[in-house]
């Protein structure tokens, strides 16, 4: 769902580049702005199972939490 922005911002997706009020915009999952033809990040839920998030430290596994 994109909207005209209202205010400047910084699009959260690979362009890096400034958000002028009146761009086409979205929302990605994380509620971050992006425009609306740059690519948002890849949703975490569709990431490669070497990608799995850890729920408690929020880093790629393998990671701390793994070893005990
Ligand atoms: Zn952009
Ligand atoms: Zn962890």
């Amino acid at each position: 769902m994109s909207f005209r922005a209202m205010y400047d911002g910084h699009c959260a997706a690979e362009c890096g580049n400034r958000i002028h009020p009146g761009d086409e915009v979205e929302y990605d999952e994380d509620r971050k702005l992006h425009h609306l033809e740059c690519t948002p990040k890849p949703d975490p839920t569709t990431l490669g199972p070497q990608e799995i998030v850890c729920p408690d430290c929020w880093l790629v596994k393998p990671c701390r939490c793994d070893d005990d």
